[in-house]
């Protein structure tokens, strides 16, 4: 499971427990991405940060590992490559990419989105109030190569809470105590003036 878990949160943790209950998978890896060249926005933690809040999360979870594939990597992260290097380390193994059906919708401005369906399978995570529906304007060869979870999605956002850390609302409940209490620590998010997503 990608993503730039800016914080991690209640979201990404329950998505990936279901996908693995419900596909029966070993384990789920989480691969925080690098720092893009660009910045999205102002007040983005650094990759190193995103990474150890991302370990503090799943230490409750046996079944769940982290990678620094991606954080490791300058510049830009590819879901190909990664995938691509997950199947060098685990031959033997059968690789799903968990995401949310956002993120999914996207997939045509992925590099090499067939080589990815030719790797795994992708787990999509609905999410209410998101075009489920565009799923089927997909290319037949995606589609194919898709497999709904059935339990939608926490409304949970790290925008949202990046801006009510910003705004010093609570957050409490919405991830990991260890997270939160993290991102107070390091002062994480507390000038997000430029945000714009
Ligand atoms: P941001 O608001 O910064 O975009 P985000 O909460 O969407 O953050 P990402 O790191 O962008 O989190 O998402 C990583 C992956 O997790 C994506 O595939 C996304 O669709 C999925 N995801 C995000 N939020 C949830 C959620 N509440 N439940 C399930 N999956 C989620
Ligand atoms: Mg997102």
């Amino acid at each position: 499971m990608g993503g730039t878990f800016d914080p991690i949160h209640y979201g990404h943790l329950f998505a990936a427990a279901e996908a693995a209950d419900e596909l029966g998978l070993d384990n789920v890896i989480f691969v925080p991405t690098g720092t893009p060249p660009h910045k999205k926005y102002d007040g983005m933690a650094s990759a190193s940060e995103r990474y150890d809040m991302t370990l503090l999360a799943i230490a409750e979870n046996d079944r769940f590992e982290i990678s620094r594939t991606e954080t490791d990597r300058a510049g830009m992260s590819y879901t190909l490559d990664t995938l691509l290097s997950m199947r060098g380390l685990y031959p033997q193994s059968e690789l799903f990419f968990i995401t949310g059906v956002d993120a999914i919708l996207d997939i045509g401005k992925w590099k090499g989105p067939f080589e990815i369906t030719s790797l795994c399978t992708i787990a999509v995570v609905t999410r209410p109030g998101y075009d489920n529906d565009g799923l089927g304007r997909l290319p037949g060869e995606i589609r194919r190569s898709v497999r709904m979870i059935g339990t939608p999605m926490l409304d949970i956002s790290a925008t949202d809470i990046r801006r009510r850390v910003s705004l010093r609302h609570g957050v409490r409940y919405l991830l990991p105590e260890a997270v939160r209490a993290y991102i107070d620590k390091n002062g994480l998010y507390s000038k997000m003036d430029g945000e714009s997503s």
